[in-house]
């Protein structure tokens, strides 16, 4: 199932969306709270703006490092372990809102990523059973001051600034990533092209870890990391990432 967050009128709902009809089957809440309860509503998706699909009530973790070109491309080793950060949930905008370019760096970067969605309270998951607590996938971008992420000891500002955590446009419940790919351009020109298969630490690994040092909460988000071919972002430009199956996240920089 593919879900949206959107608003229309004056409101703001969750839809199922129906790619046969291009329309939104209207949920009557949150499906990560209230299952999948349609209100007997539909909107056409034309008349509808996506919003991030999901607002994370509690984090955002990062993984760092999790390609091994990229990597090397920034001069660092692979981590033997998952490498965790938090991203606070203020950074986190939809398709089509702006990148803000902060005053205090000189070199904003996008990093186009796969964003895993928790569906249930999660602590010491195993990693044979990490997929009972996900929810779904979609497209985020790891927007970065890469300036900032060498000058701090730690990375909370550099990954940390409002509008620095793109998501959507929408969330699928069971996609199949298996030979999935991920594609980051800006203006239209292909920067980072990836394999998904290609993660150092792969999804269920991420969910063990992560779940073994905090407890995860429905909404929380997990970005899985960047493939190699980061770069910079300047005012006026857009920046799209793209996930075969999960659409493509598409954002203004200013
Ligand atoms: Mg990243």
């Amino acid at each position: 199932m593919k879900v949206a967050r959107f608003s229309h009128g004056d409101s703001i709902s969750f839809g199922i969306i129906d790619e046969e009809e291009h329309e939104l089957v209207v949920l009557k809440a949150d499906p990560l709270f209230a299952g999948f309860d349609p209100t007997g509503e539909r909107v056409p998706l034309i008349e509808a703006k996506l919003l991030a699909p999901v607002i994370p009530r509690s984090k955002v973790i990062g993984i760092g490092r999790n390609y091994r070109e990229h990597a090397a491309e920034l001069g660092n080793e692979t981590p033997t372990e998952p490498l965790l950060f938090l991203k606070p949930n203020t950074s986190v905008i939809g398709p089509g809102d702006a990148i803000v370019l902060p005053p205090q760096s000189e070199r904003v970067e996008f990093e186009g990523e796969l964003a895993v969605i928790i569906g249930s309270i999660a602590r010491n998951v195993r990693e044979e059973d990490a997929a009972d607590v996900i929810f779904g996938y979609t497209v985020s971008n790891d927007v970065t001051a890469r300036d900032l992420q060498r000058s701090d000891p730690q990375w909370t500002r550099a990954k940390g600034f409002d509008t620095f955590c793109p998501l959507g446009p929408i969330v699928d419940t069971e996609v199949d990533l298996e030979h999935g790919t991920i594609e980051t351009s800006v203006n239209g020109e292909l920067k980072q092209q990836g394999r998904l298969a290609d993660m150092v630490h792969p999804i269920p690994k991420l969910v063990a870890y992560a779940s073994a040092v905090f407890t995860l909460l429905p909404g929380d988000v997990i970005l899985t990391g960047t493939p190699a071919g980061v770069g910079p972002l300047a005012s006026g430009d857009t920046v799209e990432v793209r996930i075969e199956g999960l659409g493509t996240l598409s954002n203004p920089v200013r």
